[in-house]
């Protein structure tokens, strides 16, 4: 099932870019594995799969050991600092970072790891509540100015998730605001790359906005049991 899933999900994927004349080897398609076992992750790697997408630091911390090394983990969900530990040894890449404080941790954890960790900054765009990132432009640009200077830390970009919604208008102005804001940092001098967002249920609108990290979960591994 996964295989056929996964060709279904990069099929769709370049069938997108080709219709908006982008090119499909600039996408990073996440499998977002989390509440998924080892096993799956296994399985989608036999199939070429190379990211894979987790949200917690327990979840991150074993399945890493049971994983070879040659896959790349991308860390998705909220952090708090003291888990901070466990994640920066294990991640590519840290897709959620919405606070000073956490950069600050982060940075001094990869100092002791003698690691340049990359990271994203994790933007609220839309107003739901239970939503978490930045919103103040002072604030995105001091974090981003901590980063710059932090050669532990290598800022490749920002991330965020649409509204959950119907409304196709919401989701798209969610994630033209992100693109707006990466143009606008790289304007005030900053370099980012890399813009988070799009997932099973928004991926071609997030194409379609500038997206090169797509995190797709339920379309690869079927509908999560949270209770598991
Ligand atoms: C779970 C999750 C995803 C994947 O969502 P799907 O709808 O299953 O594709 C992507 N991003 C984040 C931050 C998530 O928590």
């Amino acid at each position: 099932m996964i295989k056929e899933n996964l060709n279904r999900v990069r099929d769709e994927i370049a069938e997108k870019c080709l219709k908006i004349g982008r090119n499909p080897e600039e996408i990073t398609l996440i499998a977002v594995s989390k509440t998924y076992g080892f096993e799956s992750v296994l399985e989608a790697k036999s199939c070429g799969q190379r990211d894979f997408g987790e949200n917690w630091a327990q979840e991150l911390v074993e399945k890493f050991d049971l994983v070879p090394e040659d896959v790349s983990w991308h860390f998705i969900g909220h952090l708090q600092t003291n888990k901070v530990k466990y994640v920066v040894p294990r991640a590519e890449f840290i897709h959620s970072v919405d606070s000073l404080k956490l950069a600050e941790e982060i940075a001094k954890t990869a100092q002791k790891q003698n690691k340049s960790q990359k990271i994203l900054l994790e933007i609220k765009t839309s107003e739901e509540a239970t939503k978490h990132g930045l919103t103040s432009e002072k604030e995105i640009e001091d974090i981003a100015g901590f980063c710059t200077e932090n050669q532990n830390i290598n800022l490749a970009g920002l991330m965020t998730m649409a509204p959950f919604t119907g409304d196709e208008k919401k989701i798209r102005q969610s994630f033209s605001q992100l693109r707006d804001l990466k143009e606008k940092l790289n304007k005030n001098g900053f370099s980012l790359n890399e813009l988070s967002m799009g997932m099973t249920s928004d991926f071609e609108l997030a194409l379609e906005e500038g997206s090169t990290m797509l995190r797709i979960g339920t379309a690869i591994f079927g509908t999560r049991n949270y209770l598991q």
